[in-house]
């Protein structure tokens, strides 16, 4: 049995599956690993949380690499990775995806289950009052002259509703990815180091409440002892095999 079938056949004994993705799922679409050494990170200091909310000159900065960010984003297309995804979603094979994306990919291939444990750069947001306003927005108000955009309402800074580095993890994220890893029967972690914290405990804690692991990438991570299955393979082939080995030996489903 190839490793597509193995997974495949996982799949499709799973009542519970559940998928985990990194930033590995979204290079193939040309979104490079911000913490990769090609990575905004390793040009730009981040910003921490604290430094943005104090000081007009983080911002400054803080909306300099954001303007990098959503240059990358802009053009950036879901790959066969994220469409197989939603497609097995659709199938009733997976139940959600949890991810530590912040591109907005999986919904734009049609994923309706999907938890942002990062938050989204599809969205800007007030930190005070929260209005909300899209990144094609924001991006007028700074190739017009602005620095560090505040809200046009109550005039607090705006931040791309992503977590900072210094931001505690989004209470309600986090509880939804536990109950969905405690109660998985299959978790696939595809495209991550399994090594940022505390989104690498997920996998950890589907395995120790009896699920399934199986992971997709394409270096070892620290969580691969605890692997049933383990696929090197890119990301993309490999999820639209088996995607389309399910919906060919089972096209009832
Ligand atoms: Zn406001």
């Amino acid at each position: 049995m190839s490793d597509f079938q193995a997974l495949a056949h996982h799949l499709k004994k799973a009542r519970s599956a559940v998928a985990f993705t990194g930033a590995g799922i979204s290079t193939e679409s040309g979104i490079p690993d911000f913490r990769s050494p090609s990575g905004v990170w390793s040009k730009h200091k981040p910003v921490m949380y604290d430094e943005f909310v104090a000081s007009r000159e983080a911002r400054i900065r803080y909306w300099k690499m954001r303007t990098q960010l959503y240059a990358e984003f802009e053009n950036a297309q879901p790959n066969a990775g994220h469409r197989a995804l939603a497609q097995l979603e659709r199938a009733g094979r997976i139940t959600a995806v949890i991810t530590q994306n912040i591109d907005g990919l999986h919904q734009v291939a049609g994923s309706r289950r999907v938890i942002e444990l990062h938050g989204t750069a599809r969205v800007i947001a007030c930190i005070e009052c929260g209005i909300e306003s899209t990144p094609a927005e924001i991006v007028v108000r700074l190739q017009t002259g602005e620095e560090a955009p505040d809200c046009e309402d109550c005039g607090a800074p705006l931040k791309s509703k992503t977590i900072s580095f210094g931001q505690p993890m989004p209470i309600t994220e986090m509880q939804d990815a536990s109950q969905l890893a405690r109660h998985a029967d299959l978790f696939l972690a595809i495209g991550s180091s399994l090594v940022v914290e505390p989104a690498a405990s997920l996998p950890r804690l589907a395995y120790q409440h009896g699920a399934t692991l199986v992971i997709i990438n394409n270096a070892p991570t620290p969580l691969d002892p605890l692997a049933a299955l383990i696929i090197r393979d890119p990301i993309g082939v490999t999820l639209d095999a088996v995607s389309g080995h399910i919906s060919y030996s089972d096209p009832g489903k």
